[in-house]
Parts: structure tokens; sequence; C-alpha cells
């Protein structure tokens, strides 16, 4: 028996992550797959009914759980400049680290009926399947810092700092993707100048005297920060710290050209995962019908894939996601005016009905 814990947050959370669980109903029952989930509150709807944006009792089910189907967090409604009044975000930060979760997985895609949405030249996306690979939990986001003066005046200070192990572990994880896909991966660092860049690419270099029939390539930050834009269709896995990762999967996410269509994983070395798309809670069309449930979706699939091992579930929906696009239904956020525009219930109900033909 696998069991879900569903926190489907504020804003439009609660309304994509309604369409994903059709979606849930539907193959776990379709394939008799023995799934049972629970919902729980997360960020803001949690501060306001408990006063914390996380409950203890629900991060311990979430530890119990086999995954986690997450929808996002956060609104005006809690913004604050006051540190100690409680965060939504806290609570994201919080499932990710106590729940050890490492390994940031968000692949980038271009769906052929929406290529000329992105900004960049449909020559230049037109096949583009990138998978990045952030580490989570290390480097400088958790590193010391501090802001102190001295005579010279007020100076502050952030540490990028890495242990081997962490390195090893998500080298690992990178050249086991890669074999399912591409078998390619590209090591981002600035190993030029960075120390901690340097352990970095050595780690990355003995771990893959293991995995020989992967191809690899070290490439500094900066320059991939370039050839993203030049020639994104080098790049299979591309492999990254915390901090490198953050900035360069937010470029290549443009590429693909709405943020509600990419989803993200969260993972550890077992089978347990936290699955979200990558964009927030979108407080401006919250409770309109107008949030593009493809992200929240497509994450659902990445949960059928990773945490469930049930791969041709999750081509399935991704597979369904596609036939949608490709028939011209599009939410307002892809919409260019030629195609049928859906609300987030339809757009739910016709990717359902495609699984529906495929199983
Ligand atoms: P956002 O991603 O919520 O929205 C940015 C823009 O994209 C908005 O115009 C929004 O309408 C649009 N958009 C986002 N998702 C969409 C979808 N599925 N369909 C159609 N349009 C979509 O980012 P923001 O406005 O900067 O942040 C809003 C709130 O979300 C803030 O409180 C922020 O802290 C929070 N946030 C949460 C997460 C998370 O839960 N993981 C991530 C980012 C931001």
């Amino acid at each position: 028996m696998k069991n879900i814990m569903v926190l489907p947050g504020d804003g439009i959370g609660p309304e994509i992550v309604n369409e994903s669980i059709k979606i849930l109903d539907f193959v776990s029952s379709r394939y008799n797959l023995k799934i049972t989930y629970e919902y729980g509150d997360i960020g803001g709807i949690a501060i306001d009914k408990y006063g914390i944006p996380l409950k203890d009792e629900t991060l311990e089910k979430c530890k119990n759980s086999s995954a986690v189907l997450l929808g996002a967090v956060g609104g005006p409604k809690w913004d604050s400049t006051v540190p100690e009044k409680p965060r939504p975000e806290d609570a994201l930060l919080r499932v990710r680290k106590e729940l050890g979760l490492f390994a940031n997985l968000r692949p980038i895609k271009i769906y052929k009926p929406l290529i000329s949405s992105s900004t960049l030249k449909e020559e230049v996306i037109d096949g583009v399947d990138i998978l990045f690979l952030r580490e989570l939990t290390g480097g400088i986001y958790f590193g010391d810092r501090k802001r102190l003066s001295d005579e010279k005046g007020e100076y502050a200070y952030d540490t990028e700092k890495y242990y081997k192990y962490e390195i090893e572990r998500i080298a690992k994880l990178g050249f086991k993707i890669a074999r399912s896909r591409g078998k390619k991966v590209t090591s981002v660092d600035k190993a030029n100048i960075l120390e901690s860049s340097r352990l970095w690419r050595e780690t990355v270099k003995k771990i893959h005297e293991d995995y020989e029939d992967v191809q690899l390539n070290h490439m500094y930050v900066d320059n991939t920060s370039m050839q993203l834009i030049r020639n994104p269709k080098q790049f299979d896995v591309i492999l990254t710290s915390n901090m490198f990762g953050d900035i360069l999967s937010d470029e290549t996410a443009m590429i693909s050209g709405s943020i509600g269509l990419l989803p993200s994983a969260s993972l550890r070395e077992d089978s347990l995962g936290m699955y979200e798309p990558i964009h927030g809670s979108a407080p401006d069309i919250s409770g309109q019908g107008k949030a593009n449930p493809i992200a929240q979706i497509l994450s659902l699939a990445m949960l059928f894939r990773y945490s469930l091992n049930l791969a041709s579930q999750a081509d399935m929906i991704e597979k369904a996601v596609n036939t949608v696009l490709e028939k011209g239904f599009r939410t307002a956020d892809i919409n260019t005016g030629e195609n049928k525009l859906v609300s987030t219930t339809e757009m739910g109900d016709l990717i359902l009905n495609e699984i529906k033909a495929l199983g």
C-alpha cells in the first residue's frame, strides 16, 4: 500500500491539486494500484488555522508517506517584513530539510504546439529536453553567514561549503538518471576560481568512473548561462550546486514559454520525494478558474515515475498533456488567441479524458 500526503497550500494550489487528484483517482482505480492519500495544511492556510505554517503532526505524516504532492504556498495576506512573524515559505524549507530532500529535479521540455510562446527562436529550442539536477540542502544557502563591522566599516559574508559526500550522492543520482535519458551529464562549476568548485569537479570525475557509459563534461557556470541560450539542445542532464542551479534553472524554465507548465521533484536516496509545480500560488488569478493545472499534473507524473516506480503511468499522463495541447486547448497563460480557451477544471477534464482513452 502506498500513501501520498497531499498539501494543496494557498492561492491556486487547491484548484490545481484538485485536477491532479482526479487523475490520481482514475489511474489508481484503473490499474488497481492500492494508493491512498490524505490531505494536510501547509503555508498560509496553516498559519490562519494554527498560527504556524506547518504542524509537527503534518510533517510526521509527510515523513511516513511514500510521497508528498504539494500545490503552492504564500500570498499577500501573509507577507510581512517582521522577521518573527511566521511565513508560509518557511514550511517548504522545513519539509525539504527534515525529509532530507537533497536533489531537485526540473525537467524542461519544449511542447511543439507551444513552441511559439518562447522568447527564443523555434530552430534554437525545437527538441530541447533538459533535466536540471540541483543540489538542494547544501552550499551557500545553508553555509555560515554574518554581518559584521571592522575599521573599514560594515561587511557581510556567506559561505559556499560542500562536503564530499553531498557531492557524491547528487552526482550518483545524476549519472543514474542520465542512463535512463540521453546518457550525458554536464557538471556545472566555477573551478577556475572557487575551491568548493574544485572539490565538486574532482568528486564528480571520481564518481563518473562507475558510470562510464554516460558521457561527462564540465562547464563553467558563466559559460553555461550563455550556452543555454545559444544552443540548449546540447544539454541532457545538468548537474549543479544549490545556488548555480537556482539561477540557471529559472533561466532554462523561460525557454519553455510558461511557468504554468513546469513540474519539479525533490528527492533523496530512497524513493520518498516531494512533487510540486515550480510556480507559486499566483494570488493574482486565484479563485477565477484561470490557473493552468499542467505543471501540477506533470508533478503527479513525476511522482508516479520516481516515488512509485510506475513509469508507464507517468508516460501516459505526459502523453495525454501533449495530446490536449496538440488539439489546441489552452488555459489563459498559454493562449495565443487562435486556440480553444479553457478553464482550470476543463483543462483537467480534457487531460483525464485523454488518459482514459490511452488506458
Ligand atoms: P507566481 O509563480 O505565483 O506567479 C507569477 C506569475 O505567473 C503570475 O502572474 C501568475 O498569475 C502566473 N502563474 C503562476 N502559476 C500559474 C499557473 N499555474 N497558471 C497560470 N498562471 C500562472 O510567483 P509570485 O507572484 O512571485 O508569487 C506569489 C506567491 O507565491 C508569493 O507569496 C510567493 O512567495 C509564493 N511562491 C511560492 C512558491 C512555492 O510554493 N513553491 C514558489 C514561488 C513563489
